[in-house]
């Protein structure tokens, strides 16, 4: 699968998924661009990083996904987007009476209404170059649900109706529209709270992982960043230019269940 010449935007990827999909679009050959809310030495490192280790172009840029006109900006600066994957999220925990409302807001903000501005900023460049892939990342989420998690599951399932959406608005153009839903992943976040989980449940790593994070994951094992960007070229490909308005779980058969 070549990329070669095509441009992938990725929100929120200096780090975990978003990283993950990013280094994988660039090894099809695209030139990405990657974002976050910082604007650290770290951040552009990253890009200088893929651009050398697989010989694309590749630039950080610094929006923040919480405000609309930011979303759009990134896309502009881009110079063109031919494939966008809107990754940026954020997530808190507590039942929906006691949820904080800057929480709320600042989730629906960033896990859904950031697709809205970057979808509508990044479409016209699409049909410019006659070509467009948008890929969401929702997750298992997006499908279904967990207690606490009110704002997270309102953005996600928000996210998986949206992608149907702007399938059905560009389904006479060469451009696919669809969300990718992972169960637990594997990124350098959740491999740091696997040491205090094993302390408070005072059961060893395997334990720990099979029986408390990966309880509703019926495979036991973590899907990996790589595997999601291995999905992400995939509905970039040729195979899969018939492919969309739909979700593509990896989630080891959470939504089986
Ligand atoms: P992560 O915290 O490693 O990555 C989140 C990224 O979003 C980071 O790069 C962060 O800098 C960025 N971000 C946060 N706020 C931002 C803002 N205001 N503006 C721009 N960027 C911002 O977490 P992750 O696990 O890699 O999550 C990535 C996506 O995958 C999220 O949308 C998350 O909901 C989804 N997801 C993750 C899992 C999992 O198990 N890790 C499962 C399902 C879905």
């Amino acid at each position: 699968m070549s990329l070669t010449g095509k441009t992938a935007i990725v929100t929120g990827s200096n780090s975990g998924i978003g990283l993950g999909v990013a280094r994988e679009l660039a090894k099809a050959g695209a030139n990405v661009v990657l974002n976050s809310f910082t604007n650290r030495d770290e951040d552009h490192a990253l890009a200088a990083g893929i651009a050398e280790e697989f010989g694309v172009e590749a630039r950080y840029i610094k929006a923040d996904m919480s405000k609309g006109d930011e979303c759009r900006d990134l896309i502009d600066q881009a110079g063109g987007c031919d494939i966008l994957v809107n990754n940026a999220g954020i997530q808190h925990v507590a039942p929906i009476d006691e949820f904080p409302v800057d929480k709320w807001d600042a989730i629906i903000a960033i896990n859904m209404n950031s697709v809205f501005h970057t979808t509508a900023a990044a479409l016209p460049h699409m049909r410019k170059r006659g070509w467009g892939r948008v890929v969401n990342i929702a997750s298992a989420h997006g499908l279904t649900a967990s207690p606490f998690k009110s704002a997270y599951i309102a953005a996600k399932h928000g996210v998986v109706g949206m992608s149907k959406t702007v399938a059905l608005e560009t389904a006479q153009e060469p451009i696919t529209c669809n969300a990718i839903c992972p169960g637990y992943v594997l990124t350098p976040l959740v491999e740091a709270q696997i040491p205090d989980t094993m302390k408070e449940y005072g059961m060893d790593r395997e334990t720990v992982v099979k029986e408390v994070m990966l309880a509703r994951q019926p495979s036991k094992e973590f899907a990996t960043v790589e595997q999601l960007g291995g999905t992400t070229v995939f509905l970039c490909s040729d195979a899969a230019a018939q492919i969309t308005g739909t979700t593509i779980s990896v989630d080891g058969g959470w939504t089986a269940l």
